[in-house]
């Protein structure tokens, strides 16, 4: 082992290499400092004193499958220049930590593909320290994330766990990144938000969100003169909610044990898109003869397949007129439920036709959604939410694998 194979192999350099011991399937490179290269870490002078050393060991790359650490008797010195008496500075790790720079590299390397433990047990050390520097690293990247020029974001909240615990995520649109991750769901899940966003000044153009009250005043009072789009996929499973019940409710009333058993087992039916019933099990078969004994359900059902077109529509005018006349016949339909759903989309009218002068939705975000409910089977996931959150936040780069 010689002092060149310690800066070309490890990235130590400027060091001496002074002997080399194996201790329980380990390698130790011992390493010192020459008294001439010493400085006090205060103010640089090179008019120091020796005063003792402190053994520090520091993980480095291992050579094929056996772990190596540096041994390094760190020294301390007096400085006569300004007076302190310090560990010198040591340029190849971080302050107060037991690694190496190139060690961290190669953990943010091995991250890419393996799990923590996975890492942990092929670099024989405590999962802590590969998670400390995956934490790090991600804290570098993401906790601060220029928002200076975010123009179109989404915002929605997941559940996470198995309680009724949620995450409010914010998409910056333009670039699929997460911008934002807060704690609960609803405007205090937002605050922090506004404040990082007031003092980026970026001028935030449209908001794609579900129709929830509670982001509706958020977003007025916190972005004036943003464009609110309602999400068309919110807005078609809001009315998937409404059309289940409006079932349940049939299936309860009905009397004839014929309807009772046509109805039942729909649910699922109605809530497909036509395009995605299957064949082989019947499936429309089945859909079609529930909807003619049921005159409002069919009547709702085909209302749902009505609305999906909102979203198709050559252009604003056009669309504004194809509302109107979805709102129209849901009045005088006689149903309820659908009367109900026409008084929502008429309170809701402008950002659900702003879709034609911002043509954004919260479904990049679900792409999201997906890769969070992987992330949450690591079991640390909620212990350490600040890391948790972090994770969600480096999503949409693969530096680092997703279980794990
Ligand atoms: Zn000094």
């Amino acid at each position: 082992m010689s002092t060149s194979l310690l800066y070309h192999g490890f990235g130590i350099r400027g060091y001496r290499h002074t002997r080399t011991e194996y201790v329980e399937g380990r390698v130790l490179m011992w390493i010192e400092q020459a008294r001439d290269e010493l400085r006090c870490p205060q103010c640089g002078s090179a008019d120091v004193t020796r005063k003792g050393s402190e053994v520090r060991r520091f993980h480095l790359v291992p050579i094929g499958s056996k772990p190596v650490s540096l041994v390094f008797p760190v020294p301390r010195v007096a400085c006569c220049h300004c007076g302190g008496v310090r560990q010198v500075r040591i340029p190849f790790a971080w302050e107060r930590r037991t690694y190496t720079f190139a060690f961290e590299r190669y953990v943010m390397d091995l991250s890419r593909h393996m799990t923590i433990w996975d890492v942990a047990r092929h670099l024989g050390v405590g999962w802590y320290i590969v998670k400390d520097i995956q934490k790090r690293y991600l804290t570098r990247r993401f906790a601060r994330p220029k928002l200076k020029s975010l123009r179109q974001i989404a915002i929605d909240e997941i559940s996470i766990g198995k309680g009724h615990r949620y995450l409010t995520v914010v998409l910056n649109l333009a670039t699929g990144a997460v911008v934002f991750v807060g704690e609960g769901k609803g405007v205090e899940a937002l605050t922090p938000f506004w404040k990082k966003l007031r003092r980026s000044r970026a001028r935030v153009q449209a908001v794609a969100m579900d129709m929830s009250p509670a982001y509706i005043a958020a977003v007025q009072e916190n972005l004036r003169g943003a464009v609110i789009v309602f999400d068309h996929f919110h807005v078609i499973k809001l009315f998937n909610d409404r059309l289940a019940n409006l079932r349940r409710d049939l299936q309860r009333e009905a009397t004839e044990l014929l309807h009772k058993k046509v109805l039942k087992g729909t649910r699922w039916l109605l809530l497909k898109n036509p395009e995605n019933l299957d064949d082989r099990h019947r499936e429309r078969e089945r859909l079609e003869e529930a909807l003619r004994l049921n005159k409002p359900l069919a009547t709702a059902y085909y209302m749902k397949e009505d609305l999906r077109q909102l979203w198709d529509q050559p252009d604003k005018a056009t669309a504004e007129r194809f509302l109107q006349s979805w709102i129209d016949r849901a009045q005088t339909s006689g149903i309820r439920m659908l009367q109900d759903f026409a008084k929502t989309l008429a309170t809701h009218r402008s950002g659900l036709l702003a879709y034609y002068d911002y043509q954004i939705s919260t479904g990049p975000l679900e792409g999201t959604n997906t890769k969070i409910k992987l992330l949450q089977r690591q079991a640390y996931g909620f212990r350490d939410m600040e890391f948790f959150k972090l994770k969600i936040m480096g999503l949409h780069e693969t530096r680092i694998a997703l279980v794990g």
